[in-house]
């Protein structure tokens, strides 16, 4: 069964302090969640906290992969997302993204630090035929004192050496950013990082900054939400909804099908075990994290490749 190219709707409630309901549209994009929860780091924003312990959500099979790709083509999915937790923990990885880019272009969200020439080299070979493969490496600044305080010691070192790897194949890594300084600061912040990534050598810099999502990790770090920073009924009104990565995309778990990348330790973001009705489920944008997607839209969507002179453009997901 094909979902037609539906466009997302949003339910104001008689409440004015109530949330709204966004009833999805048309399926556009379906997220692996590899690895579950489970990363070789512990960062201190992580938003959905994960860590080598945490095993809340644990590894898809090939065999778990494989069943829902079939079921995304029926449901008319364009693109793939892997993420985890950290994807290259997973034993079968190339195997998964290989699998994955016979059905679609894919993205692969990782922190950079467990990549290997043998890897990327299969990579590269699967990512010479249909369809085209993306990485996204995570850090947190433009040198290891801005990051390593956050992702762990010596962790800028080794994601950078991830990410030259890559551009050594021919890949032109998007690097994701967490934005943990002020907005004024955005336009040196950005400079660092470009001038640092064009001295590794990369012609094409690709930067996404992300708002801090401040749940998990990140609401011990920093604080969590205000009570009245939510999603209430009317703010939806003349908005674009397409921004909001719950309106197109659904994630796939070893525990089922969740709404969203963000809401993982949210047990109503959990829509159940069948893509096609968890597709079509309406949800209601109570959270607080839900306020940080409404303020700054396309947190989950990849950039393009962003000018030395644009300061820094929109948001982000884990890893
Ligand atoms: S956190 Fe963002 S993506 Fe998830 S349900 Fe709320 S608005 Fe949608
Ligand atoms: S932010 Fe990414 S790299 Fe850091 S702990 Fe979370 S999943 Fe792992």
């Amino acid at each position: 069964m094909s979902l037609e190219h539906s466009r997302p709707r949003a339910r104001s409630h008689p409440d004015p302090t109530a949330p709204p309901i966004l009833e999805p549209g048309h399926l556009d994009a379906l997220w692996l969640q590899v690895t579950g929860t489970l990363c070789n780091l512990r960062c201190g924003h992580c938003f959905i906290s994960c860590g080598p312990d945490n095993r809340a959500l644990g590894l898809l099979s090939i065999e778990d992969v494989r069943r829902r790709l079939e079921e995304s083509v029926g449901l008319g999915v364009r693109e793939y997302y892997v993420t985890g937790g950290e994807p290259f923990l997973h034993p079968g990885i190339v195997d998964i993204l290989t699998l994955a880019l016979s059905y679609g272009p894919t993205t692969v969200l990782t922190n950079g630090t467990l990549l290997k020439p043998r890897h990327v080299e299969l990579l590269a070979a699967a990512a010479a035929g249909r369809f085209s493969l993306e990485f996204r490496i995570s850090i947190d600044g433009p040198d290891p004192a801005s990051n390593d305080g956050l992702r762990g010691e010596g962790s800028f070192e080794r994601a950078m050496e991830g990410f030259d790897l890559l551009v050594s194949f021919g890949f032109l890594p998007i690097v994701t950013v967490v934005r943990t300084w002020e907005t004024e600061a955005d336009p040196e912040v950005y400079r660092r990082i470009v001038a640092m990534l064009r001295e590794r050598g990369c012609e094409k810099p690709r930067v996404k900054t992300m708002p801090a999502l401040r749940i998990g990790a990140e609401a011990q770090r920093s604080g969590g939400y205000a009570a009245d920073e939510r999603v209430v009924s009317g703010m939806l009104d003349d908005y674009d909804l397409d921004q909001l990565v719950c309106a197109h995309a659904r994630v796939v778990t070893d525990h089922g099908i969740w709404v969203c990348p963000i809401l993982l330790d949210a047990p109503d973001g959990n829509l159940g075990d069948d893509l096609t009705v968890a597709a079509r489920a309406p949800f209601a944008l109570s959270h607080a994290a839900c306020h940080t997607c409404w303020l700054h839209g396309a947190i989950c969507s990849n950039p393009g490749v962003v000018a030395p002179e644009t300061p820094f453009a929109t948001a982000g997901a884990a890893t």
